[in-house]
């Protein structure tokens, strides 16, 4: 089949920057419009403004209806939403079963209002854990809602939409097998540069840091493994360039990355959660993760079900409260966070998430039952590294692959491969592969941990 993307590929440069143009403004029309969008544009404000205890009653009495609405129009809730009072609308949320990516897939239909679903209204899709993808549907009031909540967010940031921004996002619009510039794309309708991540290597990276230089945005926006290969290249390439801000999502942020951005740009990252279910939570100016009650109620859950208090990591459970025409209750997300209980004293009276842990997939479980699921801990001192990735080929054997930079000698590798096995514990093995690049997903987003014991998926290294 051949889709917009096939067609946008096959074309020569100038055709392919006015189809891009002219599918950017349609889908502009189409969601940044309406009530919705204004509604959603200015729900962090109103976080600002109004008290946690108004805002929880309003959450509740939102999440009343939305239970009630569904309860009666979708038959696969009819059973699964025991029936209730506005009291203890709380513990009937907490009584229906979570629902993974895979029970949503196979309920199909049951899982979608009928009626609505006659209505114009938007298809995603998203990888299974199966790799079998899942496609959600929303109501354009709910796509709406939810451009709005991220617009609202990047401009409580200073994100000012008169000025030009960059875009390192995973839409493929150049085809692979190009070997000279141009590797972007300019966006007349977003007032957007789109850079093709897919095209960043060490030899391409003078060309894309020139047309930095040259288009000069503002702010930048994308998968933060993309933001720090810029980085790093315009730290090597010694250039000029300085962006106000930089804006994440995605991918799990590592704090390696926003020193890297200090350190480059000299601005901060500010990095939001967000996926099938709509925005999730976002950072404010102090670094923690809010999260938005009059969309979603989040929950942080452990293996069996139960609520987590804070500081202990657990899986995020999100009900959407914005798309009744194929609702997501208690949805497993299969992302790993920690609630936090400090006030956090910047404004918005929302509750808070400490972490962002990543994904469960990403877990990797060392023999002694530890579990590991981030990068961070190993790379805390790690010098000369673009990009890591730690596999875990069987129990006992992790190889971490490494794209080096300049300076990464025998020294590096000894403090690396120390601080790797102190973390790691005894009775591991630990071998360090360096290697050009590092394969991203399908969608060019990278995995920084990666098991391979129990699925045998998901070893995508190049060597060479
Ligand atoms: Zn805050």
């Amino acid at each position: 089949m051949t889709t917009v993307t096939d067609l946008l590929l096959a074309m020569p440069h100038p055709a392919r920057v006015l189809a891009a143009n002219v599918v950017a403004y349609r889908l502009d029309r189409q969601r940044r419009a309406g009530r919705a969008y204004v509604a959603g544009r200015g729900l962090i404000e109103e976080y600002r403004k109004c008290e946690w205890n108004d805002l929880e009653k309003r959450q509740h009495r939102l999440l009343l209806g939305f239970l009630e609405r569904i309860k009666h129009r979708i038959p696969f809730y009819r059973e699964r939403i025991p029936g209730g009072t506005a009291a203890d609308v709380a513990s009937r949320l907490a009584s229906i079963p979570p629902l993974t990516k895979d029970e949503a897939r196979l309920a199909g239909k049951g899982l979608i209002d009928s009626e609505m679903a006659r209505d114009r209204h938007f298809v995603g899709r998203t990888s299974g854990s199966t790799g079998t993808p899942f496609v959600f549907r929303l109501t354009y009031d709910a796509l709406r809602c939810r451009v709005g909540i991220r617009d609202g967010f990047y401009e409580l940031h200073g994100f000012d939409f008169g000025e030009l921004n960059l875009r390192l996002g995973g839409r493929l619009f150049v085809r692979a097998a190009r070997k000279r510039p141009p590797f972007w794309l300019r966006d007349h309708v977003a007032n957007q540069v789109l850079f093709s991540i897919y095209h960043f290597s060490e030899g391409t990276m003078p060309y894309f840091v020139e047309a930095l230089e040259k288009y000069n945005p503002r702010y930048i926006t994308g998968y933060p493994s993309a933001v720090q290969l810029l980085a790093s290249g315009c730290r090597d390439l010694g250039s000029r360039y300085r962006p106000k801000g930089v804006f994440t999502d995605s991918e799990t942020v590592l704090d390696a990355q926003r020193a890297l951005v200090r350190e480059v740009w000299g601005c901060e990252i500010h990095d939001y959660y967000g996926m099938e279910v709509g925005w999730v939570a976002g950072q404010c100016a102090r670094g923690a993760y809010h999260i938005s009650p009059l969309t979603s109620v989040v929950e942080v859950l452990d293996e069996g079900g139960n609520a987590l208090p804070p500081g202990v990591p657990g899986e995020i459970v999100v009900t959407d409260l914005t798309n009744p025409l194929m609702p997501l209750v208690r949805y497993r997300t299969g992302d790993l966070a920690v609630w936090s209980d400090r006030e956090c004293g910047c404004g918005w009276h929302t509750p808070t998430l400490e972490r962002i842990e990543g994904r469960m997939d990403d877990l990797v479980i060392l023999p002694d039952g530890r579990k590991i699921g981030r990068l961070d801990h190993i790379l805390k001192s790690a010098a000369n590294i673009r990009e890591a990735q730690l596999v875990q080929e069987k129990l006992d054997r992790f190889v971490l692959y490494v794209v080096p930079e300049q300076g990464f000698d025998r020294n590096c590798e000894d403090h690396l491969r120390r601080d790797a096995l102190a973390r790691l514990g005894r009775g591991v093995s630990f071998e360090i592969r360096r290697v050009h690049r590092l394969d991203k997903t399908r969608t060019g987003k990278l995995r920084s941990v990666v098991s391979l014991v129990g699925n045998g998926d998901g070893g995508n290294q190049k060597d060479g």
